[in-house]
Formats: C-alpha cells, structure tokens, sequence
C-alpha cells in the first residue's frame, strides 16, 4: 500500500472530464459571457470550457494558500488584487479540485464584491466532498476517500516535493546517501505511481539546485540543512 493515496491523471482524462463538466453547464441552461480560471490549478480546465462551450472570454485570479519557502499562511488570499467591471455578465468561476474549498470561496467572494457580475457559478472537475467547505455548482466526480490527483500540469513540481519529502523523512532516520533507483523505487513505493524519468530527472536537478542534496559520482547525498 502506498503512504499517500495518489492518482496519476492522464491528458486524455483530463479532456473527457471537461468535457462531461461542459455537458452538464450546458444541460442547466447556463450561458456564462465569462470564464474565470482560479490560477494555476483552474488553468487548462477553464480554457478547455472556453473551447467546448464557445466563450471567448477568459480571465484568471490567482488564490494564495502558500507563503515563502512553504509556509501555510493563516487565510488563502487573492494574490493580484485587480478590478474588472463585469457587471450584467455571467461568470463560470473554474478550479481542478475542490478540496478544502477556501480557493473557490476566496474567489467567488472577491468577484462578487469587486467585479459583481449578474451571476456566478462555480465548476470543477473533482470535488472532495467529506472535506469541502463549498459544493461546486458543476462536477464530474464526487471523491469520497482523499486523494492527491497528480494533474499533468503539476507533474516537476509535485515530483519534486514527493522526493524532497522522501529525502528529508529518510535523513531523520539516518538515510543520507541515495542512488537514483534507490530514490525512484521510493518514490514509487510511497506514491504508487511512476512518473517516468524526464520527470525524476526534472526534480533531482531541482533537488541539486535548491541545496538539499549534492552530487557525489553515482550518489546523492543529502547536505546538512
Ligand atoms: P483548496 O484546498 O480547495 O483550496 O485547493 C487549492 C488548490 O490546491 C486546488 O485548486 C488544487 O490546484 C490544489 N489541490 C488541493 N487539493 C488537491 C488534491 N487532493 N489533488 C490535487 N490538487 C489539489
């Protein structure tokens, strides 16, 4: 069993998804003037609705659950803070996954205070509804037992922190040195997924870059932190 319940999403998936979330905007009636992609995780499903639902408008807010260096911040807050004028428009305000819900909330409230459009409907590919704050108006899968969706739009960066939990977790318990299978068996058997090597090549070198591990020929070795 692996430690964290991970799903690795497929291109393929992805549009099938959209566009069943397309088919069920479409069969409410609901016509939105406007998409409104919450960056970064909104991003590819919004402009795959653009696409299937033929809307030419597309903006995006960005919504911050993370500070510097990883740190949780108290309250997820709008990063970018503008004003548009949308009123009389129809919104589709677009995420992945609702998760705890605070992205969506945050967004939603802020475009209906600042930009107040007519109306605004929130869709989403995923929706966790045992830990979810907030349903989606529109969803195509209801996810009742947790699990981290590897988005294909994430796959360097969620590589990356799956190794560097790996790593740092491993060095609490006297693990410093690490061969590159030694690290990819882990990751596979803590994940249970692979990611193929462009990616596990992709988070090493960040891995090099960012100073937690250094190379020593065939080995990795992890620098006191
Ligand atoms: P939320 O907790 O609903 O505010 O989610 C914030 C964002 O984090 C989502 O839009 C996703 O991009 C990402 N995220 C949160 N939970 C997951 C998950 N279980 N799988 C993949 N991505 C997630």
């Amino acid at each position: 069993m692996p430690k964290v319940n991970t799903k690795l999403v497929l291109w393929d998936e992805i549009v099938g998804w959209c566009w069943r979330l397309a088919d069920k905007v479409r069969m409410e009636g609901f016509k939105p003037d406007v998409v409104v992609a919450i960056a970064r995780g909104g991003y590819v499903p919004a402009r795959l609705l653009c696409d299937f639902l033929d809307i030419h408008d597309l903006i995006s807010l960005q919504i911050l659950h993370w500070g510097k260096a990883a740190e949780i911040t108290a309250v997820a807050h709008v990063k970018y803070p503008f004003v548009v004028d949308l009123s009389g428009k129809k919104v589709l305000l677009v995420d992945d996954i609702i998760d705890t819900g605070d992205s969506v909330i945050i967004a939603r409230d802020y475009i209906l205070s600042k930009w107040k459009p007519a109306e605004l409907k929130t869709a989403a590919m995923q929706w966790i509804s045992p830990v979810a704050k907030i349903k989606p108006d529109f969803y195509v899968e209801e996810v009742k037992e947790w699990v981290w969706y590897q988005y294909p739009w994430t796959r360097a960066e969620d590589t990356t922190n799956f190794f560097e939990k790996i790593v740092k977790e491993s060095a609490k318990e006297g693990k410093l040195e690490w061969t590159y299978e030694e690290l990819v068996k882990e990751f596979r058997n803590w994940y249970g997924i692979d990611v193929g090597e462009t990616y596990y090549r992709i988070a090493l070198t960040r891995l090099l870059e960012n100073g937690l591990i250094e190379r020593r020929g065939e080995r990795y070795v992890v620098r006191r932190q």
